[in-house]
């Protein structure tokens, strides 16, 4: 089959031939209907050696949905033939965290996460997966809405519950309206009442988070402060949603915080926050750093979907066209997420 795997840390993965992975015990073998490309990719790719936990090679693509076309002696459910989306959090499904329903924090997971963090992903023909608890049955989706979903929609969900503020009535900043941003807005338009303003630099991304929702769209963080002081409801941000977590949005999103406010930083881009009880931020202030999101979240998400409550806007190319996707990723030209199709 063929994989796009990474072989050198700061290059480029390559697509290559791997042999079919054969099921055993409480393995599943999906075949890979549609795989979302993340700009986690591009962090992971672009990694230092010694940087990441994982080991080389893998094959990347965490944002799978696929068909069970296969599966070990141990699966007892008939899951054969059903359309599953994959939980990419490989969780031990024992420790405290996974009894908690946190399993996205799964005190045994060190090093490799799951599919494409670390272990063989779904950018390839197909994947093998541990266990059927890491899949929700997806039926009668649409495999390229539904593959975002899993990481994106996921995480979009999981930040907006860990900044675990009331929502009612609060004004929310959106940062990045990219694969996740996108998803946050059409979350958050379903609850109302709260104002929402989305910023991003490139004008199509703020002309899609308009259609989904926002109540204004700004380029930048200095202009989404000025609208906040222009009088729009009152002083500040109740909850700031970072999906870029470079130095320049984490200051800034310090600096819009109301008082009670909270911040969830959930991009990557290598942004650090210095905090101090009683320092320059206001009274009340929290920040948290969310990681991808636990798996009911995912079912919830899912279940959303299936109502048409969310829905991921993609462009879709072949897996022999991956690279060009995460080109255009790199560019900042994709709108929405960018879904590997068979
Ligand atoms: P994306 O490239 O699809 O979207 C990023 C968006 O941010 C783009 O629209 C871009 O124009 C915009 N942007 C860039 N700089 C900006 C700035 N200074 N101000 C406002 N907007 C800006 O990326 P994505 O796939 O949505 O991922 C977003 C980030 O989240 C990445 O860093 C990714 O690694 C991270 N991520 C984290 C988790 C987690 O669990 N914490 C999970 C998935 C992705
Ligand atoms: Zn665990």
């Amino acid at each position: 089959m063929r994989a796009w795997r990474l072989h050198t840390w700061g290059e480029a993965p390559e697509l290559v031939e791997v042999p079919v992975p054969v099921p055993s015990g409480e393995q599943l073998l999906l075949r890979v209907e549609a795989a979302g490309l993340c700009h986690s990719d591009l962090h992971i790719m672009d990694a230092a050696p010694g940087q990441l936990p994982y080991e080389l090679p893998f094959t990347l693509g965490h944002e799978v949905v696929g068909t069970v076309v296969a599966a070990g002696d141990a699966v007892r459910q008939p899951w054969l033939g059903r359309r599953v989306a994959v939980h990419g959090v490989w969780s031990c499904g024992r420790c405290r965290q996974c009894r908690r329903g946190r399993d996205n924090y799964c005190s045994e997971l060190t090093g490799p996460i799951g599919n494409g963090i670390g272990y063989d992903g779904g950018l390839a023909d197909y994947l093998l997966v541990p266990a059927a608890r890491h899949l929700v049955p997806a039926d009668d989706a649409d495999p390229v809405a539904l593959a975002p979903l899993t990481d994106a929609g996921l995480t979009a969900q999981h930040a907006l519950r860990a900044a675990g503020t009331d929502l009612r009535g609060a004004t929310v900043v959106v940062i990045g309206i990219g694969g996740l941003g996108h998803l946050a807005l059409q979350l958050l338009a379903r609850q109302e009442p709260v104002c929402v303003v989305g910023v991003d630099p490139r004008a199509e991304a703020r002309a899609l988070g308009l259609r989904l929702g926002a109540d204004a769209v700004v380029a930048s963080t200095a202009d989404a402060a000025e609208w906040l002081e222009g009088g729009h409801h009152g002083s500040g941000a109740d909850v700031v949603l970072d999906f870029v977590g470079a130095q320049e949005t984490i200051d800034a999103a310090a600096r819009i915080l109301a008082p009670g406010g909270r911040v969830s930083v959930v991009g990557s881009a290598g942004g650090r926050l210095t905090v101090a009880k009683g320092g320059d931020l206001p009274r009340g202030w929290g920040f948290v750093a969310p990681f991808w999101g636990p798996h009911q979240d995912l079912a919830d998400v899912v279940a959303l979907a299936r109502t048409g409550g969310v829905h991921a806007r993609t462009e879709t190319y072949t897996l022999a066209e991956a690279m060009t996707a995460y080109d255009r990723l790199r560019q900042g030209l994709v709108q929405g997420r960018a879904v590997v199709s068979s």
